[in-house]
């Protein structure tokens, strides 16, 4: 068990991470990035990306690839540890602790542990996800021009996404298990306008059926009658939660409803020196664009941060 000190600790190498860590290089601050996997995050759940500037089409796992080269190419120190806690402490300092048993300590912590969307549950949706199985409407909708789509939920992701994704479908169930939406009156109002959505009420998901290498069909139940029946569609996007990971945080910060740190316009949250990027931060939509753009504005504030904290220690006499 080491105790390890740094300028600056970044949790989590997505690519908020990983753009914090390249920024943090450069700007010469001692700082090192706690990974629990593989550096990349959700770029490594990502077939293609086709809407990063400067990357026509590339693969999520070779744009995580470059991200981490670029990062180390800068002085980054990429730890495997999965994060157990990240504590302020009396001093004012952050004690972060790893799962290894490794402390590690800073007066500046970068949050970009982003986080995971609720999954259903349901033969089918591991083996299909990123064949037709989709947790990002604005990430892969163009994917499936002119197809027949499945929505799952009824909040304001599904509603809002539902009708984002008639833009490129020619037709969307969105398939929610009550009888009533729990969305904002403006988004039902949406869904119930678009002449390209059609709701299936009192309706869950059983299975997710494909050929082999694309989702074909939807096996349904009704669960007030208990019908059972089959939906034909060439893909399912899931919107029944997203959970901030956020939980390693202790002490109470401001959050929103749904648990996203929310932070002042330099990313720092309402704990002084913990900065939070990319999906683990309230904001309109989460994108890699958003991340690393969350994540350089966090660095350059928490150098800033660093050199007043260094201006106000007092000078030692002789
Ligand atoms: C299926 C899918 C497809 C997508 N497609 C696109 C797309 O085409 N274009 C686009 O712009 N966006 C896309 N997105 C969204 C994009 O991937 C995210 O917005 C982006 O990855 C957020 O980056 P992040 O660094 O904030 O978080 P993440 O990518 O989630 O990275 C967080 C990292 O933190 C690590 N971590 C978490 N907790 C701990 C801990 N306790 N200790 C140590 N490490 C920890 C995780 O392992 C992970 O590596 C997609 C998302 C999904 C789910």
């Amino acid at each position: 068990m080491a105790m390890k000190a740094y300028d600056l600790i970044i949790v989590g190498a997505g690519p908020a991470g990983l753009c914090a860590a390249l920024y943090a290089g450069r700007s010469m601050l001692k700082a090192v990035v706690l990974e629990r996997g593989a550096p990349g995050g959700e770029l490594l759940n990502t077939d293609l990306i086709e809407d990063y500037p400067g990357f026509e089409s590339i693969l999520g796992s070779e744009l995580s690839q470059r991200m981490a080269a670029h990062a180390l190419k800068f002085g980054a120190e990429l730890v495997t540890d999965a994060v157990l806690s990240v504590e302020k402490q009396d001093d004012g300092a952050f004690l972060v602790t790893g799962e290894s048993g490794d402390t590690y300590h800073a007066p500046v912590v970068i949050l970009t542990a982003g986080g995971t969307p609720t999954k259903l549950g349901v033969p089918g949706e591991p083996e299909y996800a990123g064949r037709g199985v989709s947790y990002c409407a604005v990430c892969d909708g163009h994917f499936f021009r002119g197809e027949v789509l499945a929505v799952i939920g009824g909040g304001d992701a599904a509603t809002e996404e539902a009708d984002f994704l008639t833009r490129y479908a020619s037709k969307v169930y969105v398939i929610h298990r009550r009888d009533a939406f729990r969305a904002s009156p403006i988004l039902q109002q949406r869904v119930f306008g678009n002449p390209k959505i059609e709701v299936i009420w009192n309706g869950v998901v059983e299975r997710i059926e494909g050929d082999g290498r694309n989702v074909i069909q939807l096996a349904l139940r009704d669960v007030v009658t208990g019908t059972r029946s089959e939906l034909a569609v060439g893909g399912v996007f899931v919107f029944i939660g997203f959970q901030p990971n956020t939980g390693i945080v202790k002490g109470h910060f401001r959050h929103d409803a749904a648990g996203y740190f929310i932070t002042d316009d330099v990313m720092m949250t309402s704990i002084p020196g913990l900065f939070a990027a990319g999906d683990v931060r309230a904001q309109l939509t989460r994108q890699i664009t958003t991340a690393v753009g969350d994540a350089t504005t966090a660095v350059i504030a928490a150098a800033k941060y660093l050199a007043e904290l260094r201006d106000r220690q007092p000078v030692a006499t002789t």
